[in-house]
């Protein structure tokens, strides 16, 4: 059993873009295509900063002046994830994608672990998820959960959504306490707190280290190849 901050860990999210691979632009060119063909245009793609939003809050900035709001994109969210994963699908092979330092290791370690469960809470919608972490070397079924960009507008919904779909899993309540977050921006510090669970920055993403610094994580790595050194302790703390 691992133990971070005195409890036992039940549950680790992770991140996909900047924390477990980089995308080497594959989200974006898959989203442009997917863009112009459900909704006819990319509006300011080219511009756009991805980091710690959800893909659904992502296409109603950028559809914005479309005169398309947030709810009208969800409606049409099902067919926009089957275009996007359509695309990606047939270009992800041009992109490096590439695991970032240490992620590959960490997460082969943790799913040998079967005390405790792993998901994904990311801002790509359900489909394309599991081709980027392919596409990376990551097999998407070690993930038990997940929580997706395509779910919400609003990244902190995700990990309440991730945890309700493990305790459904394990059959029974786990406390935030025995949770772990862990994400490359300060949006993802963010949500690991609205859940109250602990949150682990790395900087292998796109926010630089005083942003990460004045989201104030419980732990801040420069990768994912020091989680075990500094997260992860082997037993409970005294007097817990
Ligand atoms: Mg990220």
């Amino acid at each position: 059993m691992y133990h971070c901050k005195g409890y036992p860990v039940q549950l680790i999210l992770f991140d996909i873009d900047g924390t477990l691979l980089w995308p080497k632009g594959a989200g974006r060119e898959s989203t442009r295509a997917a863009m112009r063909e459900v909704f006819g245009g990319e509006g300011s793609l080219d511009d756009h900063h991805f980091g710690g939003k959800t893909d659904w809050f992502t296409l109603s900035e950028l559809l914005r002046d479309s005169g398309l709001n947030a709810q009208e994109i969800g409606r049409r969210m099902p067919e926009y994830e089957r275009v996007i994963a359509h695309h990606l699908g047939g270009m992800i092979a041009d992109f490096p994608i590439a695991p970032c330092p240490g992620a590959l290791d960490l997460v082969r370690r943790l799913v040998a672990q079967n005390t405790l469960l792993l998901g994904i809470i990311t801002g790509n919608v359900s489909t394309t998820a599991p081709l980027k972490l392919r596409a990376a070397g990551f097999d998407p079924a070690w993930f038990a959960v997940g929580a997706y960009g395509s779910e919400s507008t609003d990244r902190n919904d995700l990990p309440f959504l991730a945890l309700e779909r493990a305790e459904r899993l394990r059959g029974h309540p786990i406390p935030a306490q025995s949770v772990i977050v862990v994400g490359d921006t300060p949006a993802d510090v963010a949500c690991a707190r609205a859940v109250g669970a602990v949150a682990v920055a790395v900087q292998t993403g796109f926010s630089n280290q005083e942003s990460l610094e004045a989201a104030q994580p419980d732990y801040l790595l420069d990768d994912l190849t020091s989680f075990f050194t500094h997260v992860i302790t082997g037993k409970a703390r005294a007097g817990r």
